[in-house]
């Protein structure tokens, strides 16, 4: 018994979904996109991310339980295969008095609890006490994240995934019923895996209109100031945030950054990368040389990315589109790594559900 699957998309949703698959021998998979990794675009949301591990999710919610359920994978991943491009990192968290309210407070709400329900996942969680803080902060925190360099992590994927037998096509799909007419063996696949993020928003079958991006304009830098820090906030306007990751294996740091809900400006703004290389300074002195301003930065890239946000969290779920069986697995915000496992474990449930029924049907 075999099972004809095409997973529609090469982001970090699709990869990390097709990879699970794949470790069934029964399951023939091809993966069609019109991006894979080595490709920049603004349409592609994977290779912009920085990408590290700091939980957002409302405790008690599927998007907690995607995230925590991701957290063991990727700390395997980077204790025993530092190939596939992920280091632990020291991380700081800052929640200052005056962001409860804010866009980007609100962005960062679960993350700067101080009390947060992730503590007992990731190692080393320690609360800053509060007669160490300075009093624009709430409260502060630190804990042991991952950093991923995402240029090697989607290619590691990509190479696992071929590893085990997958078939990897380039491909623009108009409507997510044809991806079944594309399976590498000519056969009509079982089930279509839809994980094209925000194009979901345009695509033929799915046009899903609760999709949005929240553009992310980041400055990669070869200055490396250490721990990653997360701030729930700045003072240079309501969708302007703040954190610092340096990825492994020589990816360089990610300067971050913005959250600018239903921005779709693939270009860089200088005024932008200015304010964000200033508060990176500001947080972090030792980014740059005693005395430097941003002319101690060594700039690698000024790059924006867009999270594909949708109003009511992810769309994991069984649907039926003009005959062809279809589970969808998009709209991941921020958050498409540190939920990446617990999301792909789900949709793989939902493929099986959707395999199980067509084969009672054929008894
Ligand atoms: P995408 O990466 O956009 O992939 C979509 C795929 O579908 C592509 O291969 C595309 O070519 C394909 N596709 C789309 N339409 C079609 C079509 N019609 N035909 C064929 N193929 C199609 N997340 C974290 O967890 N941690 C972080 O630190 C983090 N930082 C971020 C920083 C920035 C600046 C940004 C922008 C994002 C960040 N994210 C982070 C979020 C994360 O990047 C996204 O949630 C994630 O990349 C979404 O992945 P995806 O696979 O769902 O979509």
């Amino acid at each position: 018994m075999t099972n004809n699957i095409v997973v529609l998309g090469a982001g970090v949703s699709g990869l990390t979904t097709a990879y699970l698959l794949s470790q069934d021998p029964a399951n023939k998979i091809t993966v069609l996109a019109k991006h894979m990794p080595g490709d920049y675009d603004i349409e592609y949301a994977s290779p912009w991310a920085g990408a590290d591990y700091m939980p957002m999710g409302k405790e008690g919610s599927a998007h907690q339980a995607w995230e925590q359920a991701t957290w063991p994978a990727l700390k395997e991943l980077a204790e025993k295969h530092p190939e596939a491009g992920l280091h632990f990192r020291d991380s700081w968290i800052y929640n200052r008095t005056k962001d409860q309210k804010s866009l980007a407070g609100q962005f960062f709400s679960e993350l700067v609890q101080p009390n947060p329900w992730y503590k007992d996942v990731v190692p080393d969680f320690k609360s800053v006490p509060a007669d160490q803080l300075s009093p624009s902060i709430h409260n502060a925190q630190s804990f042991t994240s991952v950093c991923i360099n995402v240029a090697v992590y989607l290619p590691w994927l990509v190479g696992q995934c071929v590893k085990n037998g997958a078939v990897f096509k380039r491909a623009v799909l108009k409507h997510i019923a044809d991806a079944a007419l594309a399976h590498h063996t000519g056969q009509k696949a079982d089930v279509v895996v839809n994980c094209t993020g925000l194009s979901s928003k345009s695509l033929g079958g799915v046009l899903d209109d609760k999709l949005y991006p929240a553009r992310g304009q980041i400055v990669v830098v070869r200055n490396d100031p250490g721990p990653m820090v997360s701030v729930s906030g700045t003072d240079d306007g309501d969708d302007e945030v703040l954190y610092i990751m340096t990825r492994a294996a020589g990816g360089g740091t990610i300067l971050g950054g913005s959250y600018q809900k239903h921005n779709w400006d693939s270009l860089p703004d200088p005024n932008l990368a200015n304010r964000i290389m200033k508060r990176a300074i500001a947080f972090s002195p030792q980014l740059v040389g005693k005395g430097q301003g941003i002319e101690g930065l060594d700039i690698i890239r000024h790059s924006v990315g867009l999270r594909p946000l949708r109003d009511g969290g992810p769309r994991i779920e069984k649907d039926k589109v003009n005959g062809v069986s279809v589970v969808h697995n998009y709209g991941h915000g921020g958050f498409g790594y540190q939920a990446s496992y617990g999301c792909a474990e789900s949709t793989v449930s939902l493929v099986k559900e959707v395999l199980e029924n067509k084969s009672r049907a054929k008894l």
